[in-house]
């Protein structure tokens, strides 16, 4: 058993994914990102609507798979399981990746 061979989701860019299909890797809903995402953004990230580059998928961001066994968090799409976001935090920065969504749609209510 090796490889991607019974890989059969569509596949994302990122080749990591591919383990998942032989061995679950544990991960959160979008709020596990909550906390890190808020010093950055200053909104409610949590409640706004995201569109998944990689399959068009439009979700709350809180219904996005959060895997926290990594460098940084990862935000994946719950239908494709593509990237959406990456965040990695050191001491003086922030480094945010949001290359995986097409668009973040906020609700400028409060
Ligand atoms: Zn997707």
């Amino acid at each position: 058993m090796n490889s991607a061979d019974n890989f059969t989701a569509s596949e994302p860019e990122d080749q990591d994914i591919a383990a998942a299909a032989h061995h679950a890797i544990p991960y959160l809903d979008g709020n596990a990102a909550a906390g890190a995402l808020s010093e950055v953004f200053r909104i409610d990230i949590i409640a706004a609507l995201g569109r998944c580059r990689h399959c068009g998928s439009v979700r709350y961001f809180g219904a996005a798979m959060v895997f926290t066994d990594a460098p940084g968090l990862v935000v994946r799409c719950r239908d494709c399981q593509g990237v959406l976001l990456r965040v990695v935090e050191t001491p003086t920065r922030y480094w945010l990746d949001l290359s995986g969504l097409s668009y973040l749609e906020i609700d400028r209510e409060e």
